[in-house]
């Protein structure tokens, strides 16, 4: 069953309906889980994506905003108010699913992961009730809905944000590299990825046609938001001097492509009305041990828009208290696609077979590309894992939400 609510109590019933009839709730808002993780058996799906308004309060630095809202959408309207959040980078992608997960977004790295700026939610939880969770009030459910992602046992109504004023200082540049280069552009990226700045949400997209032109390559993409020149100029350094930018089929200045062109530029590498096939690994194994892997994924890569994502994190310590609890130096991601339900058996596996083999070099996985249906990895710490099953069981006691596809057994 299929349920749209058109308000509050629509869900209340929902739920009421549910657990009188003794079935699961799954939940959806923007419906961009790689795993599609809402589909499941014998469960009722609600789909939040009506629940799509927002106010912006430009004088407090707040915004209300229901799961169903486009990171895309909230960020437009930011950027007329000169503001800012740390949205994700795809058009499509709702608040609802990336911010319960933890939400990788522009200028993360500085920002840090997007459910930091998330400052309460209004909550409808598994008895029916409508509540209100922060820091002070129903903290259990704060600490959760902070990084339980497709896991998460309540319904999310309303997302309270923190914003940003825009940052003075955007540009990207790009350095694109034939395949015969990979060992120096890997080696260069692992190198100088401790040192780069906060401000650079630095990544490398491997494709078999880079930008759906020159064919086999990496590109190495430099997004920049700094509040200040200086800032600025620092953060472009690696990429204005790098040792092998000569080698560079094409290397771009820095340019400021606007919101509009900013998402433009990622939705080639995300087209919509896709299959997928999605895995991914954080890691901090030396260079060495990874690149027979990384050779292999060129070797195996299918044919594009698939690609292989290399994202420079090194993250700072995370500071504040909630179930995100999972991540390293380098995050990377294998996204297979292809267009014909024909063609799954040929690459439907590739991502999830590749990162089994990968396994042992990495220390866990993002819930953002998950392919839990298909592979099981930690994406929390141990101990987050444990506290968050505990608040569970006091929140759900019945099960009456879908649980991830699956998860690592708790130690
Ligand atoms: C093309 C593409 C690009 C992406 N880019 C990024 C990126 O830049 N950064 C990043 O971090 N992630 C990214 N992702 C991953 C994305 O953030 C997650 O898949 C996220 O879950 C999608 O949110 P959604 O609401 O659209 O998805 P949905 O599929 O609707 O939600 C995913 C799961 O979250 C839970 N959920 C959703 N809404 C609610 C709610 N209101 N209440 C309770 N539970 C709910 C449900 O368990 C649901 O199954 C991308 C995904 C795609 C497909």
């Amino acid at each position: 069953m299929v349920v749209e609510p058109k308000s509050i109590q629509d869900i209340i019933a929902t739920l009421t309906y549910a657990r009188a009839t003794r079935q699961k709730i799954t939940v959806c808002s923007g419906g961009h889980s790689f795993s599609a993780n809402h589909l499941r058996d014998n469960s009722m799906l609600i789909l939040m994506k009506g629940f799509n308004s927002y106010e912006i309060n430009a004088d407090t630095l707040t915004a209300k905003a229901g799961p169903g809202v486009g990171g895309s959408v909230l960020m437009l309207e930011l950027y007329k108010h000169n503001l800012f959040f740390p949205a994700g980078h795809c058009k499509g992608v709702c608040i609802g699913g990336y911010l319960l997960q933890g939400g990788y977004g522009w200028n993360g790295r500085k920002l840090g992961i997007a459910c930091q700026s998330v400052i309460g939610l209004d909550i409808i939880t598994a008895d029916g009730e409508l509540v209100h969770a922060n820091a002070e009030q129903n903290s259990d459910l704060f600490w959760a809905a902070r990084g339980a992602g497709p896991g998460f046992f309540g319904i999310v109504i309303c997302f309270h944000l923190k914003l940003y004023p825009i940052p003075k200082y955007r540009a990207i540049i790009a350095h694109d590299f034939y395949m015969n280069h990979l060992e120096d552009v890997y080696t260069w990226a692992y190198e100088v990825g401790p040192v780069i700045p906060k401000a650079v949400e630095f990544q490398m997209i491997m494709s078999n046609n880079m930008l759906n032109l020159l064919g086999p390559g990496i590109e190495a993409i430099a997004p920049i938001f700094a509040d200040t020149k200086d800032e600025y100029e620092e953060a472009m350094a690696f990429m204005k001097n790098s040792p092998i930018k000569s080698k560079a089929v094409i290397a771009t200045p820095a340019f400021n492509p606007g919101i509009d062109m900013l998402y433009k530029t990622t939705m080639t590498h995300y087209p919509e009305e896709q299959y997928w096939g999605v895995d991914n690994m954080w890691t901090h194994a030396p260079l060495n041990d990874l690149m027979p892997f990384i050779k292999e994924i060129a070797r195996t890569l299918p044919p594009e828009p698939s690609h292989f994502l290399w994202l420079n994190w090194h993250p700072g310590h995370l500071s504040t208290d909630m179930a995100y609890s999972n991540e390293d130096n380098t995050y990377l991601a294998l996204y297979s696609t292809w267009k014909n339900a024909e063609d799954t058996p040929t690459y439907g596996d590739w991502a999830a077979n590749m990162m089994r083999q990968m396994a042992h070099l990495s220390t866990g996985i993002q819930l953002a590309d998950e392919g839990l249906h298909q592979r099981t990895a930690p994406f929390l710490s141990n101990s987050h894992l444990k506290k968050l099953q505990e608040i569970r069981a006091q929140r759900d006691p019945h099960g009456l939400f879908y649980e991830w596809h699956s998860r690592p057994v708790i130690k």
